[in-house]
């Protein structure tokens, strides 16, 4: 004959919902069971009621969380941008101080002095250039749409 059903046996059986076959034939084993399973009644119903809450508990209880929401996302906001504004400090603080300057050996070849210069002539020329002239390429459309307008208005200047 089986021995009585254990507690890792119950378990097994609440979990799985089926009362062990031990049950059916043992009265000591089925009326720990129905016990078992009338205090997880009455523990369920109990939980059941202590959640109920009214519809207005929870439209508030949403409201609350809502109106953190905005507040901690700013807070965070304002601390990202304090980390990343002391990094950038740090930065500028390690770029500039004056015992890291490094101490690169200087060049006695002359070809190699005056290539930096030449690329420095170019590049000068390039900004001339670029603040020489008028309009950059990709804002082409809106010179023709200005030009137009100001025709536009001295046409009117004119008919006045
Ligand atoms: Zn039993």
């Amino acid at each position: 004959m089986k021995s009585h059903c254990n507690d890792a046996e119950f378990a097994e059986a609440l979990l799985a919902g089926t009362p062990p076959a031990h049950v059916a034939e043992c009265e000591v084993c089925r009326s720990e069971w129905e016990a078992l399973g009338g205090a997880i009644g009455s523990f369920r119903q109990t939980a059941h009621q202590d959640a109920e809450r009214p519809a207005s508990f929870w439209t508030a209880q949403r409201a609350g969380i809502r109106s953190r929401i905005p507040r901690r996302a700013m807070a965070a906001g304002l601390r990202w941008a304090f980390v990343s504004g002391l990094f950038l400090c740090i930065f500028a603080v390690m770029l500039f101080l004056p015992g890291r300057t490094s101490k690169a050996p200087v060049s006695t070849n002359t070809a190699s002095a005056t290539k930096p210069a030449l690329d420095d002539d170019a590049l000068l020329r390039q900004v001339d250039e670029a603040v020489t002239d008028d309009t950059p390429p990709a804002m082409e459309p809106t010179a023709l749409i200005a030009s137009e307008m100001n025709s536009a208005l001295s046409k009117g200047s004119q008919d006045q």
